[in-house]
């Protein structure tokens, strides 16, 4: 039980406003996100990293509520991402030239 800031009467712990004289009760301003650990973590980079996807989302989901940790998955995901489409383009030109200069090599 606590007590009205203004008449005095006894009101109930979760109550808004006192019944007996209608006065806001004054509630202890709760922060709008509770303490949550925003240091970067590693396993959700290396995640990021091998899932490129899951750090974009995660940064966009979590950026309000731990902008340290999500801001990290996020850029480890778009460094793999565009990491990885680096290595596509490699991959796909050495191929695209060695096939070429076989079929060169076969009709010359
Ligand atoms: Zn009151």
């Amino acid at each position: 039980m606590k007590y009205c800031t203004h008449c005095g009467a006894e009101i109930d712990d979760n109550a808004v406003i006192c019944l007996n004289c209608g006065c806001a009760v004054n509630q202890p301003r709760q922060p709008l996100y509770a303490y949550t650990d925003d240091s970067v973590s590693v396993g959700l980079v290396i995640l990021s990293v091998l899932i490129p996807l899951f750090g974009i989302i995660y940064w966009a989901v979590k950026s309000k509520e731990c902008p340290k940790r999500s801001r990290a998955c996020g850029i480890a995901g778009i460094i793999s991402w565009v990491a990885s489409i680096v290595i596509a383009v490699i991959i796909y030109v050495s191929v695209f030239s060695s096939v070429y200069s076989s079929v060169y090599s076969y009709m010359y």
